[in-house]
């Protein structure tokens, strides 16, 4: 779930978690700012904040759809937030101690 306040706090090239699609290892779906938040001084309820996710799909996050994403940092799935960080953990962990 990300709030109406933190929708409209979102920054380009921002990354979210998506809560419904998955990745192929599990982990939450990443979805990009692809462009301005949009605000209305005349109704502080709406926003929107167009998304992309992968090579093709491009989407919209309004205040419709708010609890279909959260941010990594609130990520109930406790994945690492960087993953290029899980990669090189992974990595550690595989790579053979050849000095013996
Ligand atoms: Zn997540």
């Amino acid at each position: 779930m990300i709030t109406l306040t933190q929708a409209k706090s979102l920054s380009y090239r921002q990354i979210i978690h998506g809560n419904i699609t998955k990745n192929a290892d599990g982990t939450c779906a990443r979805y990009r700012v692809n462009g301005l938040v949009h605000t209305w001084k005349r109704n502080p309820s709406r926003v929107l904040v167009p998304l992309k996710h992968g090579l093709y799909d491009c989407g919209r996050l309004t205040e419709h759809n708010l609890h279909l994403f959260h941010l990594p940092a609130d990520c109930p799935h406790d994945h690492p937030a960087d993953p290029v960080a899980k990669t090189l953990q992974l990595s550690l962990i595989l790579t053979p101690n050849t000095r013996t």
